[in-house]
């Protein structure tokens, strides 16, 4: 029995999420994004089950993301590499059998001295980050159909705000560069992405967040808890009217108040900016965090918890009742952040 912060991973409903998303866009296929080891979940583990349940393509970031992945899943399954390949790395794409994505003029050049392996094309149509301008996807069409990549893919900045005019302006100069490759097929659509409609979806689409349960904006189905983080409480004890509560002395307390310390800190991703706003739940009552979130502690105020609160209690920071966004938003940060941030000190356990 440990006492270390717990995280546990809820496959099914992972499974189910991709599901569902695969559902949101027929006839197009549906990825899944692996990266920074599947939001902190267990990239293994996690592109496994998603195998098994039929999904065939995925995405990491890293040449060693998809190394790692291809171990786990074995032969089959098409695993993109975001982040493109760099001199010094062609063999270990072909050995791998990792598709390379390429977003510059320095990919093509590079990629066109390559032992033959697969690539793909990634169309910067309006983010400024990743991506060959369709300018340079123009002149070098030849050179790029010479290739012969397996996708042609851009990525939205904005998907998250369905009004934004900008996902109208990706999505038209997108199919601009889809209508110039129509035998190779096209994708677009990040979580976000997959919920602005069925003119997002192209041909593959490549949702993260929401396979872990992230509804971002404009979700419109309903997805699954990826993941329950759970700490422990380790002392319940009565704060005294007129003394403060944690470092900086921020939480004073005008009355008695009982106080729970909770194992976890900001060390395992319980970001300290949350101080004084997240709220941790008890069996299934929210108790708001007293004063500054510590490296390996925090204390909960606990006075309207439930009744008969011990040592050993288990704390709740995200799962059914602490939701994702509303738990970053306490933070001031999103969904993603908070995920990928959950320390090595967390336990996964895979459920
Ligand atoms: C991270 C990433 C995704 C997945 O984004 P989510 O918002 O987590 O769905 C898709 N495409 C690209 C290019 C990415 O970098």
């Amino acid at each position: 029995m440990s006492f270390l912060p717990r995280a546990t991973v809820l496959m099914s409903n992972i499974v189910d999420n991709w599901r569902t998303l695969d559902a949101l866009h027929p006839g197009a296929t549906t990825a899944a994004v692996v990266k920074a080891d599947a939001y902190g979940l267990g990239a293994a583990r996690i592109g496994k089950a998603l195998k098994t349940a039929g999904c065939q393509t995925f995405f990491v970031a890293y040449l060693d993301e998809g190394m790692a992945l291809r171990k786990a899943v074995g032969k089959g399954p098409r695993i993109f590499v975001l982040n493109g390949p760099m001199r010094g790395e062609l063999a270990a794409y072909r050995d791998g059998e990792l598709t390379a994505v390429l977003s510059s003029d320095l990919h093509l050049k590079l990629w066109s001295t390559a032992p033959r392996g697969t690539c793909a094309i990634h169309v910067d149509t309006g983010m400024n980050r990743l991506g060959m301008s369709p300018a340079l996807i123009d002149t070098e069409a030849t050179a790029i159909r010479r290739l012969a990549p397996v996708l042609v893919m851009s990525h939205l900045a904005c998907a998250d705000e369905p009004q934004n005019p900008m996902n109208l302006h990706q999505r038209r100069a997108f199919e601009d560069v889809a209508d110039a490759f129509p035998d190779t097929p096209a994708s677009l659509a990040n979580s976000s992405g997959c919920f602005l409609g069925r003119n997002y979806g192209f041909d593959l689409t490549r949702p993260g967040l929401a396979l872990y349960g992230g509804t971002t904006p404009p979700a419109n189905v309903q997805l699954k808890t990826g993941v329950i983080l759970e700490a422990t409480i380790i002392n319940v004890f009565k704060g005294a009217r007129d003394t403060t509560v944690g470092y900086g002395a921020t939480y004073p307390l005008t009355e008695d108040r009982l106080l729970a310390t909770c194992a976890i800190g900001y060390a395992d991703g319980l970001m300290r900016s949350g101080s004084g706003k997240l709220k941790g739940w008890v069996d299934g009552v929210a108790c708001p965090v007293a004063g500054r979130i510590s490296m390996d502690l925090v204390t909960l105020d606990v006075t309207d918890g439930p009744k008969a609160i011990k040592p050993g209690a288990r704390v709740e920071f995200l799962g059914e009742h602490a939701k994702l966004e509303a738990q970053a938003a306490a933070c001031g940060t999103l969904g993603y952040e908070l995920l990928t941030g959950l320390g090595p000190r967390v336990q996964r356990h895979y459920r």
